[in-house]
């Protein structure tokens, strides 16, 4: 699917040596982990994008440099309508930038916990979204590995709720991910990652089960008083339906298909995109109407 053309995507500015000076910094979006997050306009081009703001200070004291130049290269190498682009950075005394392609609407998050949780219409269509971008990471062999709904932002589209945007590539928050891996929630991490074995990028794959079931539920399958219940639920891949909201039969085989222990027999990418409950819901370009 071409995207837009983008005055930020051109040569000149892929190059270009950015510095504060070239922007206007408007009202803060969002606070993260290591810095906040601003929206902001590029003076040349009167772009909107996000500013991310990281404190040296706490590059230093997570040891985050290298991971940090890493994914940042990573991020800015992938070109897909359902991954944030990520146009370039810069830095001063204390802070580095990151200049982020603006999310108008905000974290799905936000959305799902304002609504309770979401049609099979839409589900599908962020499913079908999401399966498109992870299929284009791994064809370039990037396996995300923290795909959950906090990292997934929506952007504006006009008369829709807005196009799925993978937006976090690990790099800010796979240091603190890893440590709510180990002292906050495990409900999106796959049997194999739970109990410490090797993986690979099928772990992608039950998580879009997890975010599936999520969607139409309003609550991750394996949810739990403690993380030790939780635990055990994932690797006895104890999933069962409620009766309430009412959800297809479908939406159910889907789930049922990507919630497989063995990693190997999970549905692929492919499969997904072609599997009946998507072809029936999901619209297409990823937009919902
Ligand atoms: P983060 O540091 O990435 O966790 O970002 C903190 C918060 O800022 C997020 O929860 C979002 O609400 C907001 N945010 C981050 N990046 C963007 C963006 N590109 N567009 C809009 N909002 C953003």
């Amino acid at each position: 699917m071409a995207s837009q053309q983008n005055p930020l995507d051109e040569e000149e500015n892929s190059k270009r040596n950015w510095s504060l000076k070239d922007f206007e910094i408007g009202k803060p979006l969002g606070r993260g982990k290591f810095g906040r997050v601003y929206v902001a306009r590029e003076i040349k081009n009167k772009y909107v994008v996000a500013l991310k703001v990281i404190f040296k200070e706490q590059i230093e004291k997570y040891k985050i440099h290298h991971q940090l130049r890493r994914e940042m290269e990573i991020q800015s190498n992938l070109h897909h309508p359902n991954i944030l682009r990520l146009y370039g950075w810069f830095h001063d005394a204390d802070r580095v930038f990151l200049i982020l392609e603006y999310a108008h609407n905000g974290e799905l998050y936000k959305e799902l916990r304002k609504k309770g949780y979401l049609s099979e219409k839409q589900a599908a269509t962020y499913i079908l979204s999401l399966t498109k971008a992870l299929a284009y990471c791994h064809e370039k062999t990037v396996i995300h590995r923290d795909i959950k709904p906090e990292n997934l932002l929506l952007d504006h589209q006009f008369y829709s709720q807005g196009r799925l945007k993978i937006a976090d590539f690990g790099w800010s928050v796979q240091s603190s991910s890893k440590r709510r891996t180990m002292c906050g929630t495990l409900d999106y991490l796959a049997p194999e990652m739970v109990e410490n074995k090797a993986h690979d990028y099928a772990v992608d794959n039950w998580t879009l089960g997890i975010l599936c079931y999520e969607f139409l539920y309003g609550v991750p399958p394996f949810e739990a008083e403690s993380q030790i219940d939780t635990f055990r639920r994932i690797r006895n891949v104890d999933l069962s339906f409620p009766s309430t909201p009412s959800i297809s039969s479908d939406a159910k085989n889907l789930i049922s298909r990507l919630l497989v222990k063995d990693s190997s027999r999970r549905l692929s990418l492919e499969k997904i995109i072609e599997h009946p409950w998507i072809i029936k819901n999901a619209n297409p370009m990823g937009i919902c109407l």
